[in-house]
């Protein structure tokens, strides 16, 4: 007999789901866990936090586990001010015109592009 996982929607309640259902997927930088489903009933994604003694019990079921790292450009410095909406105001203006490549190759306010010849 297969195994069934009763899992729970915010917006349906209990649902019960197949293994092949559910995927386990756990943080190797911080061990965090979580599984995710898509609802049968409003088929709509749902992803839980789960403990470890959670991801133990969905793996020994036959739940699929998944290990996944944080994106390295998390911990990049990052310097300078934050983008801002003004900011992305002034790029879409820039956009909009004509020059905008040389713009971005000389980045110097009030400068313009050196032209080779
Ligand atoms: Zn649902």
């Amino acid at each position: 007999m297969a195994t069934r996982i009763r899992a729970s929607c915010e917006e349906c309640g209990d649902v019960e789901l197949h293994v092949d259902d559910v995927r386990v997927r756990v943080c190797i930088d911080d061990d965090a866990g979580s599984y995710v489903f898509r609802c049968p009933s409003c088929t709509m994604s749902v992803v839980k936090d789960a403990e470890p003694r959670v991801v133990e019990l969905l793996v020994a079921s036959g739940v699929e586990l998944t290990a996944w790292s944080i994106p390295s450009e998390l911990f990049e410095p990052h310097g300078g001010p934050a983008f801002t909406h003004d900011d992305l105001l002034d790029f879409h203006e820039l956009l909009e015109g004509d020059d905008w490549q040389a713009a971005l190759l000389d980045p110097a306010p009030g400068g313009s592009a050196t032209e080779a010849g």
